[in-house]
């Protein structure tokens, strides 16, 4: 499989960065993580055809990690898409998607549409398949506000891949990110504590507990994007691809 960072940057654009939007593609693979509120144009700036993407997978309702699927949806009507999609994120996806879609814009959470659009529920590990690819979330902890709050652990092809989320550190990154051919996880900051977020220090001293194959930082503030020549870790940037 391939994963493409088509954003990996936080709410408020540190560096320039896109909001939150990983994209995977395999023979049977081609799901979004995350859709934050640049992800269309981001999307079609790398020049992936949205249209042949089958599952979003949401970890929580924040605008940087969920406010892009109004534009996401509004352009597959538009743009005529017959493909099934199935977007799946937290308990209260289904009431959240249409509130954040009449803020945008009005009616367009009724309007008819020309493909088949599934809304799915997760709970907190319990296993759901769809299709070639099997989602494991875990709870975690990032606040009061936007939740409830999933990492993910997804499984398709014979690999593994991890992501944090937005989260300050829980033992449930443990199981999520164990031995994983990639752990995707927040570093929010290097090694200053901040509510509801991961530092570097703190994600390492958990590491020799997890054990991912391979750890690729993401969701960095201007304090670790200003450290990245000096890292001992593999960072991501938006529009990098590699294989899983
Ligand atoms: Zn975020
Ligand atoms: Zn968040």
């Amino acid at each position: 499989m391939q994963l493409r960072f088509v954003g990996c940057g936080d709410a408020f654009g540190s560096g320039g960065r896109q909001n939150t939007c990983f994209h995977v593609t395999g023979d049977a693979v081609n799901l979004l993580i995350d859709c934050g509120a640049t992800a269309l144009p981001a999307l079609k700036r790398l020049g992936i055809i949205h249209n042949d993407i089958e599952l979003i997978l949401i970890t929580h309702f924040h605008g940087d990690h969920f406010a892009g699927l109004p534009f996401f949806l509004l352009d597959a009507q538009f743009s005529r898409r017959t493909r099934p999609l199935v977007i799946a994120g937290p308990q209260g996806i289904e009431a959240r998607l249409a509130q954040v879609m009449e803020a945008l814009f009005e009616h367009s959470s009724t309007t008819k549409r020309k493909f088949e659009l599934s809304v799915v529920a997760l709970a907190p590990e319990q296993t759901r398949d769809f299709g070639a690819v099997s989602v494991t979330p875990y709870s975690v902890v990032h606040g009061e506000s936007g939740g409830p709050f999933l990492g993910l652990r997804i499984e398709a092809e014979g690999r593994s891949i991890a992501y944090s989320a937005d989260t300050e550190w829980t033992e449930t990154l443990i199981p999520l990110g164990r031995d994983a051919d990639l752990f995707i996880a927040e570093a929010y900051t290097y090694d200053k504590p901040v509510k509801n977020h991961l530092s570097l220090a703190t994600l390492e001293t958990h590491l020799a507990d997890i054990r991912p194959k391979r750890l690729i930082l993401t969701h960095m503030s201007d304090d670790m994007l200003s450290r990245l020549d000096t890292l001992r870790h593999a960072t991501a940037h938006d529009g990098m691809t590699i294989n899983v």
